[in-house]
């Protein structure tokens, strides 16, 4: 039976990880995989967590089943960085999920249930946003995210909104976009937050990156401005970049509404899914990340180290727009851009010479992972570009 299976596309991004690996060049820069490094090309993890898995190390006394949602002292005290500490909590409710992939599922599948039949979604976007619309069965119809000059493009949103039918679910990206690095500005925030109102369709906000952009306050703008517009939302969060827990998997579903009777069902359905997908979440990180928001000195420890992770990005983001112009590439918007990603204009054939002339690893999209970017390997990378490009 198994032989009737259709091939699959083997995942490009972890094609380019073993590429990579196999590449004996010391000099080679990996732009691939989006993980945070620092100016060494680490990807440690956070001093924070390393406290608190000390604590779990003393202190956790059982590992029984907690059930499909999770750690919910965990799902609570993201609240306040999510949502505001002042939103009301009686409209949302939340539950764990196995990162924010596990997350977007969920709400893509509570959003099915609910009757939704298509997403909207502004392109390109994180590849496995589509995977998981298409898994769900649900049709996807996209529009256009940046303009040609490489801003956020309002008017597609804006066209994609006024052609929406009832039962249809808006997909935004709360900050950071990936794959482009190219953000709503506040001002279109507000702007969007009225047109979706208006258009009737179900935001689904995924917020992957908070604090990566411009700061835990900062980065949830959109989000808030959003929730505060409409009746009705479904967020999906993730804690694996900006806890730097991604192979823990944290993250986490919310629903927001205004009617009690609609969040008590949007979370049992949730938990059926969950139930029937995964059972319950992996319970290790988010148990970190819970005895990190406990505690203010964690709290502290763990701002402190977000912070140095965004200060290093935005100077590898200040060097690169200092080129200026590489050819007909205008490198000055990614000085502005946010969060982990920013995409460059090449043409296959660049990527591939930046690869084999330089052991420069990148996206067949053109997507840099800026982080992959150091103080001892920037002007290289400058230079390989200049030589393919310039
Ligand atoms: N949403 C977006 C936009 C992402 O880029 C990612 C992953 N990089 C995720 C969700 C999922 O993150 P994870 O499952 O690793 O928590």
């Amino acid at each position: 039976m198994l032989e009737t299976l259709n091939a699959q596309p083997a995942d490009a991004l972890l094609a380019l990880i073993k590429l990579h690996n196999a590449d004996p060049r010391p000099t080679k820069i990996d732009l691939g995989v989006g993980v945070y490094r620092t100016g060494d090309g680490d990807t440690p993890v956070f001093g924070a967590i390393k406290a608190a898995e000390q604590i779990l190390l003393d202190t956790q006394n059982s590992k029984a089943y907690l059930g499909p949602e999770g750690d919910m002292g965990f799902v609570h005290a993201l609240i306040p960085y999510v949502f505001g500490s002042d939103f009301d909590r009686s409209r949302v409710e939340g539950m764990q999920a196995p990162g924010g992939t596990g997350a977007v599922r969920l709400a893509v599948e509570v959003a099915a249930r609910a009757g939704a039949k298509r997403i909207l979604m502004g392109t390109p976007s994180w590849p496995n946003h589509a995977q998981i619309v298409s898994a769900v069965g649900l049709e996807l119809k996209t529009f256009k995210h940046m303009t040609a000059e490489g801003t956020a493009d309002l008017e597609a949103l804006r066209a994609a909104l006024a052609d929406a039918a009832p039962g249809d679910v808006v997909l935004l990206h709360g900050c950071c976009h990936n794959p482009t690095g190219v953000d709503y500005t506040n001002a279109q925030w507000d702007e969007i937050a009225q047109m979706v109102a208006a258009s009737g369709v179900l935001p689904l906000i995924d917020l992957a990156y908070q604090g990566l952009g411009d700061g835990m306050e900062a980065d949830a703008y959109g989000l808030r401005k959003v929730l505060a517009a409409v009746p009705e939302a479904l967020v999906a969060y993730s804690c694996d970049k900006n806890f730097g827990l991604y192979r823990d998997r944290v993250g986490a579903f919310y629903a927001v509404t205004s009617d009690a009777d609609a969040l008590a069902k949007a979370m049992a359905n949730g938990a059926t899914i969950a139930r029937a997908s995964w059972s319950m979440p992996p319970d290790h990180g988010a148990a970190a990340v819970r005895l990190i928001l406990g505690d203010s000195a964690l709290t502290a420890q763990w701002i402190n180290e977000l912070t140095a992770m965004r200060a290093r990005m935005a100077e590898v983001r200040e060097r690169l727009a200092a080129a200026q112009q590489i050819g007909p590439i205008n490198m000055a918007p990614l000085g502005s851009q946010k969060g982990l990603f920013s995409m460059l204009p090449l043409s296959g054939e660049q990527i591939m010479a930046l690869r084999e002339r330089h052991g420069v690893y990148m996206a067949g999209s053109g997507r840099v992972n800026i982080a992959g970017l150091t103080t001892g390997n920037i002007e290289a990378f400058v230079a390989a570009l200049k030589d393919v490009a310039g």
